[in-house]
Order: structure tokens, then C-alpha cells, then sequence
């Protein structure tokens, strides 16, 4: 049986204050480790420490929203896989459709974060997900393969052990617009085979696939029912614990029964 993550990106928001207390009152929801269902909040790099704080000793894990994949050196307004471990990162998101689509990363750069991130002891979210454009004309299927196959070139699956993929079609990110449960489920179930053929089906069964893309309260249940949907990466919601609970009662629920 494979474990809920329930993920927070926070993205370029909050600030100290905002969200120290943002995390406080998580810590406060999620009080200890839960074995069915694991909670991550993803702040931005100035808070971590803060966050890290507020959060220590409660159920919420820390991660970041990008890594470089070089150790130290010349590599201006960058920050290494060390430096994450330092402060408290367990986990860090890579691969997403903001780092693709408004920064230019390619499946190379995002390939060589992975291997970093993995090599220094980092649980990697490799975010994937089709444009809109390109779900209309058929290539869903295909730009998940093509970004599975770059992100994950030479990770072997000892490598991949505690990697966790996420679902983030990118017409549902921000926008309100959210994949129906059916296409949630069948893309997931597409990278699943996926990673069968990549892999084998030991593996596929255990990997973690959350879906991203305007997870709310009142969406996230029927969503993380579908059996191929192991989660959530949540953006907008993740800012309100008002919303971000709600969320992780819902993963709770369906782990209960
Ligand atoms: C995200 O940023 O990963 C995301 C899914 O955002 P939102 O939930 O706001 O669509």
C-alpha cells in the first residue's frame, strides 16, 4: 500500500511572518509522523530556516522548489543539494512547469538537478506535465514520455528509490481548471507503465504519483480516490491551512479505508 504525500508549493509567497504562522498551524494539524499520511511544505529558500523551525518535531516535512546541481563554486544566485540538506530539506520539487515553461529549463538541466538531488540524500518530486496545446493535439502520452525519459536518464531504480513523480498538467496549474478525476487517472496510470517498462512492476507498484493542478478541498478526495493517484502537490491551496487541512483530511480519509 502505498503512502499519501500531501505537498505544499508555496511558489514566490509568503513572507517571514506569513509563513512562519502558515506553518505553525500546520505543525499544529499534523503534530506527529502519520503512517498513511506524509505532509511537505515547500517554501521559498529565505525561509527555510524559519520554516524548518516552526516545524520541528511535528508530522511536516521540509522541501525546496529547486536545486542546481553543481556542489559549490561560481554559480551566482544558485543553491546546492548540500545547502538544502543544511537547513532541514528532506525533499525538493524539480521539473516544474514554472522552472520549463517560464525559466526555459530542459529535460538536461532538470536531469543533472535530479541526479544531483538524489546523489546528496534529497527525496526528488519530478514534476511532468503536457500544455494545453499539447493535450488538444494528442501528445499528452508523449511529452510525459519524452520528459520521464530525460528527467530520469541514468537514474537507476536503486537510485530512484525514494523518488516521487507528480502529475502537473500545466492548463490546470493556477488556473482554477482542474484534470477530471478520468484524465488524472489515466495519465497517472500511463506514467505508471511507464515506469514498469523503465523499471520493472515491483517498482512501479511502490512509486508515489501525486497529481498538481488546482487541488482544492473540495476536489482533492475524488482525485486522490483514483487508484493510480497517490496524492497531491498543492499550490494555491497550500497558502491557507484553512485549505492546505482540509486537503490532508482528505488523503486521512481515503487512508482509512
Ligand atoms: C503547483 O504549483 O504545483 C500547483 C499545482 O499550483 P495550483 O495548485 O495553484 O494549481
Amino acid at each position: 500500500m502505498r503512502r499519501f504525500l500531501v505537498a505544499g508549493n508555496w511558489k514566490m509567497n509568503t513572507d517571514r511572518v506569513t509563513g512562519t504562522a502558515l506553518a505553525s498551524a500546520l505543525a499544529a494539524a499534523a503534530p506527529e509522523t502519520d503512517d498513511a499520511v506524509e505532509v511537505l511544505v515547500c517554501p521559498p529558500f529565505p525561509y527555510l530556516s524559519d520554516i524548518g523551525a516552526a516545524t520541528t518535531g511535528s508530522g511536516v516535512q521540509l522541501g525546496a522548489q529547486d536545486v542546481y546541481f553543481e556542489a559549490s563554486g561560481a554559480f551566482t544566485g544558485e543553491v546546492s543539494v548540500s545547502m538544502l540538506r543544511d537547513v532541514g530539506c528532506s525533499h525538493v520539487i524539480l521539473g516544474h512547469s514554472e522552472r520549463r515553461h517560464v525559466m526555459g529549463e530542459s529535460d538536461e538541466l532538470i536531469n543533472r538537478k535530479v541526479r544531483a538531488g538524489i546523489e546528496g540524500g534529497l527525496h526528488v518530486i519530478l514534476c511532468v506535465g503536457e500544455l494545453l496545446s499539447e493535450r488538444e493535439a494528442g501528445q499528452t502520452e508523449s511529452v510525459l514520455d519524452r520528459q520521464l525519459t530525460g528527467g530520469l536518464d541514468g537514474v537507476s531504480e536503486e537510485e530512484a528509490m525514494d523518488l516521487v513523480i507528480a502529475y502537473e498538467p500545466v492548463w490546470a496549474i493556477g488556473t482554477g481548471v482542474t484534470a477530471s478525476p478520468d484524465q488524472a487517472e489515466s495519465a497517472h496510470a500511463h506514467i505508471r507503465k511507464w515506469v514498469t517498462d523503465r523499471y520493472n512492476s515491483v517498482f512501479a507498484d511502490r512509486v508515489r504519483i501525486l497529481y498538481g493542478g488546482s487541488v482544492k478541498p473540495d476536489n482533492a478526495q475524488t482525485l486522490m480516490q483514483q487508484p493510480n493517484v497517490d496524492g497531491a502537490l498543492v499550490g494555491g491551496a497550500s497558502l491557507k491551512a484553512n485549505d492546505f487541512v482540509p486537503i490532508i483530511g482528505a488523503a486521512k480519509t481515503l487512508a482509512s479505508v
